[in-house]
Order: structure tokens, then sequence, then C-alpha cells
């Protein structure tokens, strides 16, 4: 097959048929056309290949995560997310590549019923951004909400990804099953945009974990103007992770290690078997993990007495 040119490749792997009444103009004219109606979430990151995913991920992985954080994000906002633009830097046209990438993508924006309505493809070092636009919903989930008195919850599992990143080097014959468990959890991160929606009217701050439980629950915290207290025995942990690791290092993962796109969030006391409702019925696992407390900073205690931390969050420079 000759290498495809630019405009091959958005028709033969972006350009599918859109549902989305919604959508009045999406690829091909020179920007997309939607009918809003309402108040929108609208949200991009980008993915730059060495820096936010080992260089040999399979590009079936990198089109699902691509799609996968930006999802999160709309989930920890409590939005609905509808349209999504895909602006792609590609070292070469690799048919392989792009059909493998594509379904990844196009598998879970199904599931979602995320269409894609525009984009930007060009030749460069490999970088995926992902724009995603979505419906805000009643009540969106802010970082700012919090208040003393408030129990934390996380929903998922904490710590999978960061472990998985030491053993990408291992050739797939040879990993555990755990490993590949772990592996396969930082290839295809679940955004838990169900739980988010249901949280609406129910969380008092929410935040998708990005860069790590302590330094995203410290952005609630601070934004909110209080600290929190946690503690490290019920912190949820799979048990691949408890299988390939100790109790302290598996603690660190889940303490430090970004990538898990689980939603850390917060309710007042009385609402907090609400919220295991709410959870139950998005059919998604939540752990209640400590409470918002006065003051500044986040404390972890272990059986009622405070424990010294030191653990680092993601650094992005
Ligand atoms: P322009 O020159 O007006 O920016 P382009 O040639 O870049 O237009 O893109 C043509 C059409 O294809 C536009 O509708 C654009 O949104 C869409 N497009 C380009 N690249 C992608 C992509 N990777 N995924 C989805 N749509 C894309
Ligand atoms: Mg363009």
């Amino acid at each position: 097959m000759p290498t495809p040119g630019e405009f091959e490749i958005i028709a033969r792997y972006f350009t599918r048929p859109c549902e989305d009444t919604r959508v009045r103009v999406g690829i091909g004219d020179d920007a997309a056309i939607v009918d809003a109606a309402g108040v929108l979430a609208i949200a991009v990151d980008m993915l730059v290949a060495g820096t936010h995913f080992p260089a040999d991920l399979t590009p079936k992985s990198v089109g699902h995560r691509a799609l996968a954080v930006n999802l999160s994000d709309l989930a920890a906002m409590g939005a609905s997310p509808r349209w999504a633009t895909l602006a792609l830097s590609l070292p070469a046209a690799d048919t392989g590549w792009l059909e493998a990438f594509a379904t990844g993508f196009f598998d879970l924006a199904d599931r979602f019923d995320v269409s894609l309505i525009g984009g930007d493809t060009t030749r460069g070092p490999l970088t995926v951004t992902v724009q995603i636009i979505g419906d805000a919903g009643s009540g969106p989930l802010l970082r700012s909400g919090a208040m003393p008195g408030d129990r934390v919850f996380v929903s998922g599992s904490l710590g999978d990804s960061a472990a998985a990143l030491g053993h990408f080097a291992t050739p797939a014959s040879e990993r555990t099953p755990e490993v590949a468990t772990l592996i396969e959890r930082f290839s295809f991160p679940e955004p838990r945009v169900t739980l988010g929606a249901a949280l609406c009217g129910l969380a008092t701050a929410a935040i998708d974990v990005s860069d790590g439980l302590l330094a995203d629950l410290g952005h609630v915290c601070e934004q909110s103007g209080c600290g929190a207290v946690i503690d490290l025995d019920s912190l949820p942990l799979s048990a691949a992770l408890q299988a390939i690791s100790s109790r302290d290092e598996a603690e660190t993962f889940a303490l430090g290690g970004g990538d898990d796109y689980e939603l850390c969030f917060t309710c007042r006391a009385g609402d907090a078997d609400g919220v295991r409702a709410a959870a139950a019925a998005a059919g998604t696992p939540v752990t209640e993990i400590g409470f918002v407390s006065e003051g500044k900073g986040i404390r972890a205690q272990r059986g009622g007495r405070d424990v010294a931390l030191e653990v680092p969050g993601f650094v992005h420079f």
C-alpha cells in the first residue's frame, strides 16, 4: 500500500458516519458546527511520546489513552462528553499504526457516544492532542467545594499504573500475569464518566487522579481552603499490585503514582451512604479513605495515629 497523504489519512482512519444529530457539520469543512444548546464543559490534554507514555506503548493503547484522559477530566467535573477533536503529529504515515490507534480511540469513543468532529494532522514527533467538549450538567463538580468534616472517597484502585511503568522493558512473553494486569491497567485506563455524572449534586468536590493521590487531593485541599486526613490502611490496592509489591511499595505507588484516572471526591458525611448507592448504581467501586480537616495539607494516619509521608507527586517539568 503506498504511503497515504494527509487527506487520505483523515478520510480512511478518522472520518466515520456521525449519528449525533447535534453535529451540523463534522470532519471535512474548515470547522465543525454543533448545536450546543446549553452549558458546556471543555478540556484538552496533550500526550507526548516518551514524556506522557512509554515510546513503545502499543498504538491501540495510545488511541485509547489520548481520549480516556480527556474523558476523565470531564468525569471529574460531572460532565457528559459529546464531541472530540484530535490533533495528531506523526513521525510517519504508518498504516498499521494508524489502524490500531483509530481502533483504540473509537472503541472508547463509541462506548460513551462521543463523536470525533475535527482535528489536524501533521508530520513531526509523535504527539496526540485531544480536545473534548461535553454537556456540563447541573451542579458541576469543582475542586473548590470541600468542607471540613466531609468524607474523602476514591474510585477503583490506586497505584497500578505507576507500578506498571517499571515493567514495560520486560518482554510480553516474560511478564507474570500480575505484571500483565498492571500494564493493561496503564494501557487502557477506564474513565469514570458514569460515576462522575452520578455524583453531581452529591459530591462537594472532585478531581481525577492523574498526578497521584497526594498531589491531586492536595489540589482539592488548596482550592477548598482546607486540609485532609487519609487512613493508609484503607487505600484501595489491587490484588495484582499487592502480589508484586510490599505493603510500603504499594502505598508509595498509590499515594505518589499518577496515571490511574480514578476519581477522588468529597461529600458531606450525611451523604456518604448516598454516594455508595450512586456508585453501586454506576457500577463503579468506591472506597472511603479519610476526611476533610481544618487547616492545610494532607496528613496520613495508620490506626488513628499520624505517620510521616515522603512521597513525591508527579513533576511536569
Ligand atoms: P484546514 O486546512 O482547514 O485546517 P485540514 O486540511 O487540516 O483543514 O483538515 C480537513 C478536515 O479534516 C477538517 O475538517 C479537520 O477538522 C479534519 N481533520 C484533520 N485532521 C484530523 C484528525 N486527525 N482527526 C479528525 N479530523 C481531522
Ligand atoms: Mg488543519
